[in-house]
């Protein structure tokens, strides 16, 4: 059995509205039949949250392909608080970040050369990203125009995001585009979608 989950991160919500956005989606998808109110520790591994909502009885809703009879989602972890989040697994940076003032692209591990981060590189980032986990607020300067700007609005290669909020479908076969689509848009905010074992 693979501990598999994949991670819907709202990039947009703050700490302070995470708790109550948290609620309403979850009202949403107890409403849709995704999930229950009851809460269970199956198989949950979203430190450091340790339960999760017990999947609905309409949650081949929110998944691309529920044909297997014996693959039954566990539950559904939230988490709430400033962090990255990194798809798959070791790694803890981005491969790439771009500037939201000049849109230049630094480049923290240049596949398919390297497979090992510049450390030089990625320090500013790590640096701001420790900060906003702190405070809520960092910044990272670009190597291309020299403007530092918020970590929050920096666009980060894929498999990588910030965020406050963050839901954990643990062992759900791939979830629907559709289903993504309407998440993203009950919580109002983009999201990233990540996947990884443990
Ligand atoms: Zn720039």
């Amino acid at each position: 059995m693979g501990d598999y989950y994949e991670r819907i991160v709202d990039v947009e919500a703050t700490l302070e509205e995470a708790g109550r956005l948290a609620e309403r989606m979850v009202d949403w998808l107890v409403s849709e039949g995704v999930i229950t109110r009851e809460l269970s520790d199956d198989g949950v591994f979203s430190h450091p949250v340790t339960e999760g909502y017990v999947r609905g009885p309409n949650w081949a809703r929110a998944v691309a392909d529920s044909s297997n009879p014996d693959w039954l989602p566990r539950p559904v972890a939230v988490v709430v608080g400033r962090d990255y989040h990194v798809a798959g697994q070791g790694a803890d940076e981005a491969q790439y970040a771009v500037c939201p003032r000049c849109q230049a692209k630094t480049v923290v591990i240049n596949y398919p050369y390297e497979f090992e981060r510049d450390d030089k590189v990625w320090q500013p980032f790590k640096d701001g990203i420790a900060a906003w986990k702190k405070t809520g607020e960092g910044s990272a300067p670009c190597p291309a125009c020299g403007e530092s700007a918020p970590i929050t609005e920096w666009q980060w290669a894929p498999g990588f995001a910030l965020g406050a909020l963050a839901f954990d479908f643990w062992d759900w076969p791939e979830l629907s585009d559709e289903f993504c689509t309407a998440f993203s848009e009950q919580l109002g905010h983009g999201i990233a979608q990540l996947g990884g074992k443990v």
